[in-house]
Formats: C-alpha cells, structure tokens, sequence
C-alpha cells in the first residue's frame, strides 16, 4: 500500500510517502500515515468479549472461566455476574475494571467474560 493512497484534502492520487508522512505533492499536504492508521484500528476495535461482542463501560458480563486472583487464595468462579465494568487500557490485558460481591475491586481480561 506504498502508492495508493489518496490525499484527504483534494483526493489526489499522487500522494507518495516521506518517511513517516504522506505528502500530497498537488496541494501540498502533509499527513502520517501507517503508525496512526494502525493505533486508530486498534482503538476503534475496541474491547471485546470471550465471544467477539463488543464492550462498553457499565456492561454487565458473565466470568466463563473459574480465575484464581494472584498473590490470594480466593477464586472467581466461572458464572460468576459481574455489574458495571469500566473499560481500561491495560498492556498486561487486563482491560476491564470492575467490583465483584464477595472479593472486591480486581482486573479482567476480556477474553475471559462475555456480556451478560
Ligand atoms: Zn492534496
């Protein structure tokens, strides 16, 4: 995809890339190219569920999974209901925040839930 991309400003197809920008060489605009494009799709993907649904702050989900929580001894048993989750960036994948009845505040990963 090195020579189709078109100008956002005047929709030429002649924008060649420079480096990390794009320039368009007909009306003299600039723009980054590949690097964002891919955090946008990333962003836009969103957090998914064990089954590909898409998640939101203050979903309900169900744990499909018994999870040991680390450093206890405590389980969080598969089935498990869990209210009002906040969707957050986790490197670890540990994307969801939540409040369980009986443990309190932990860390899901997605995949390991699915909406309720
Ligand atoms: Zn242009």
């Amino acid at each position: 995809m090195t020579d189709t991309m078109k100008c956002p400003t005047c929709n030429s197809e002649h924008a060649y890339q420079d480096r990390d920008l794009w320039v368009c060489p007909e009306c003299g605009h600039e723009w980054s190219g590949a690097a964002d494009a891919v955090a946008d799709t990333a962003q836009a993907a969103g957090v998914r569920d064990a089954n590909g649904n898409l998640l939101a702050d203050g979903d309900s989900v169900i744990v499909i999974k018994d999870l040991k929580i680390k450093g206890s001894s405590s389980v969080v048993k598969g089935g498990t209901k869990v209210r009002n989750i906040r969707l957050q960036d986790a490197s670890d994948g540990h994307d969801i925040a939540c409040k369980i009845d009986g443990i309190g505040a932990m860390n899901l990963k997605s995949e390991f839930v699915r909406k309720a």
